[in-house]
Formats: C-alpha cells, sequence, structure tokens
C-alpha cells in the first residue's frame, strides 16, 4: 500500500503532485502517475520505476492545471508496468486506489459482461468502470460513489477526479489511511500527514468508512 496526494487548488498542480509524491518514496513502490483536470478532462502522465521517470514524461508532455491527483503504486494485482499504474480511467472516472479491492474478480465478470473493456490487470480498475456506471443512473457524483462503496469489499483509500467536475476531488477509506489537508482557497487528500505536509499542517483524519467531497473552498 503506498502513496496518494490529491490537490484542488490554483497553482499550478503537476510539480506540487510530484513533490508530494517523492515525500512517500520512504514507502517503497514500483511505479507512479498524476492525472490533472485539463480544460474540464482528465490527463494523465504514468511511468514504470522512479518518480524520475515519470518527471522525464512530464517534461516531454507538461500537464498546465491546478486540480490532480497523484500515486506511488506497490503492485498487489497486475505486473508493475505503465498500463498497469495508477490513475485509472473508465469513461469521465479517474481515480488512484491504495489497498485491495477482495471481490474485483467478481465485479469485473459482473462489468464484462455489460460489454465494459479494460485496459489494466489491477484490482483498481474495476472501481473506475463501476463509479462511470453509477454515473449513467444519475448526475449525482456523490450518490453515484456511495453506491459504489457499497459494493467493494477489501482495503481502500481513494481519491477520485470526475471530468466536468471542475474542482472536486473524492476520497473515501476502508483499511487505509487518508487525510485532508487545509489550506487557503485550497484542499489536499493525502495517505499521510507527510503527503500535504508541504502544503498545510492543518489535517484531518477520516476514519473507517468514512468519504469526503473537496473543493477549493472546503
Ligand atoms: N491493488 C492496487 C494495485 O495493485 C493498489 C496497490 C497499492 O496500494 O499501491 O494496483
Amino acid at each position: 500500500m503506498c502513496g496518494i496526494i490529491g490537490v484542488t487548488g490554483t497553482g499550478a498542480v503537476a510539480p506540487r503532485l510530484i513533490d508530494s509524491l517523492k515525500r512517500l518514496e520512504y514507502r517503497g513502490y514500483d511505479s507512479a502517475g498524476i492525472a490533472a483536470l485539463v480544460g474540464g478532462v482528465t490527463e494523465r502522465r504514468r511511468a514504470e520505476g522512479k518518480i524520475r521517470n515519470l518527471e522525464a514524461v512530464l517534461a516531454e508532455a507538461p500537464l498546465n492545471a491546478t486540480v490532480g491527483i497523484g500515486h506511488t503504486r506497490w503492485a498487489t494485482h497486475g505486473a508493475p508496468t505503465t498500463a498497469n499504474a495508477h490513475p485509472h480511467k473508465a469513461g469521465r472516472v479517474t481515480l488512484v486506489h491504495n489497498g485491495i479491492i477482495e471481490n474485483f474478480a467478481e465485479l469485473k465478470a459482473e462489468l464484462a459482461a455489460e460489454g465494459h473493456v479494460f485496459e489494466s490487470q489491477t484490482d483498481t480498475e474495476v472501481v473506475a468502470h463501476l463509479l462511470d456506471r453509477e454515473l449513467d443512473k444519475s448526475n449525482d457524483a456523490v450518490e453515484a460513489f456511495k453506491r459504489v462503496l457499497d459494493r467493494l469489499t477489501g482495503a481502500y483509500a481513494l481519491a477520485v477526479l470526475i471530468d466536468g467536475e471542475s474542482e472536486q476531488i473524492l476520497g473515501a477509506r476502508r483499511g487505509s489511511p487518508l487525510v485532508v489537508g487545509w489550506g487557503e482557497d485550497e484542499m489536499y487528500l493525502g495517505s499521510d500527514a507527510l503527503a500535504v505536509g508541504p502544503f498545510t499542517q492543518q489535517i484531518s483524519y477520516l476514519e473507517e468508512g468514512d468519504y469526503v467531497v473537496l473543493n477549493r473552498g472546503g
């Protein structure tokens, strides 16, 4: 279980996500990635191996955005490849995950039977597909997210971006830690206090089963 960072802010987000991920390197990881909302739609940058590899990808293809999420992965399901690196994207949903979705095989079979096509071998990707499917049923992202959480067994800390939700980050935890950081016109989400440490000392620890909806204002 590795690192998560999310920032809904006003400054350039990519360098801030990278800075946080470097602070989480001590936890060990095999790949890393970030996603940010560019014109209301997420773009991803991912790389195998060290964060410097991700920095090289970003140097080739910069991300100009102020809202984003980042992840260092310690593979549990699927090899440590770029395709299996987080963030994972399905339709309008992009997310990162720490932990293990124990019922992923059953969920994947259900989604595959409905025509969903998977790009990775991870347990995580099913969560993105589930949420995208729930968003088809109603446009209320928070209600859709809660319905998805009810379907998951296992351990998770999640940070989620949805295309069209220009400054929102959804988060939830069960079995894996997640903290909220409070800034001035900015909010942060992190797998521990170190992740949000560069930005704020004002932190709330989520409790088991909590979910959170972050916007710049709170
Ligand atoms: N189970 C997920 C995967 O293998 C997340 C691993 C992690 O916590 O980094 O991609």
